[in-house]
C-alpha cells in the first residue's frame, strides 16, 4: 500500500463539506490512516507550499489555506497518489465541472484557488507532506 497526503481545505470545511468528503475517500477504498484538524499560519502555509513561491497567485494562495481550519488526512490504498488526485480532479473547480463532474473538486470546489481538496503529486512530496502534518509515521 502507498500513503499519500490529503487537504479538505477552507472553503469544504466551512461550507460543512468535511463529512461528506471524508465518506467519499473511504467509499472509494482508501483509508484515513491519520487525521488532523488544524488552522496553519502564515508560515506553516508558506512552508507546506514552498514551490509555488515566487508565483503570482502564492499570495492569495496563502491567505486562503490561513482563512479557516482544514483536515489533513493520510490516505493509504494501492497506488493511493494517483488514486487520491483522480478523485479529486483538475485542479481548477471551474474546469472539473466540465471535464469531470463526478470530481471533489468539481463538486465542492468553487474555482482555481477555492478547490476544496490537496492531494500529494508524486512519492517525494507524498512524504514530505504527510511528515509535515504526521511525523511519527515510517516510511519504508
Ligand atoms: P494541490 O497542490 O492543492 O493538490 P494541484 O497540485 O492540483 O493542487 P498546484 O499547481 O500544486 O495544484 O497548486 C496548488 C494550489 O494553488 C491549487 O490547489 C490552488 O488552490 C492554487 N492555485 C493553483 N493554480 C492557481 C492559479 N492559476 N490561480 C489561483 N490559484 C491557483
Ligand atoms: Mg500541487
Amino acid at each position: 500500500n502507498e500513503v499519500t497526503l490529503a487537504m479538505i481545505k477552507p472553503d469544504a470545511v466551512a461550507a460543512g463539506k468535511a463529512r461528506d468528503i471524508m465518506n467519499s475517500i473511504e467509499s472509494n477504498g482508501f483509508h484515513i490512516i491519520q487525521k488532523k484538524y488544524i488552522q496553519l499560519t502564515e508560515a506553516e502555509a508558506k512552508d507546506f507550499y514552498a514551490e509555488h513561491e515566487g508565483k503570482k497567485f502564492f499570495p492569495k494562495l496563502v491567505s486562503f489555506m490561513t482563512s479557516g481550519p482544514i483536515y489533513a488526512l493520510c490516505l493509504s490504498k494501492v497506488g493511493a497518489i494517483s488514486a487520491w488526485r483522480a478523485l479529486m480532479g483538475p485542479t481548477n473547480s471551474t474546469e472539473a465541472r466540465e471535464i469531470k463532474p463526478t470530481s471533489l473538486r468539481a463538486i465542492y470546489g468553487t474555482d482555481n484557488t477555492k478547490n476544496a481538496c490537496h492531494g500529494s503529486d508524486s512519492t517525494l512530496s507524498a512524504r514530505r507532506e504527510v511528515l509535515f502534518y504526521f511525523p511519527d509515521i515510517s516510511f519504508p
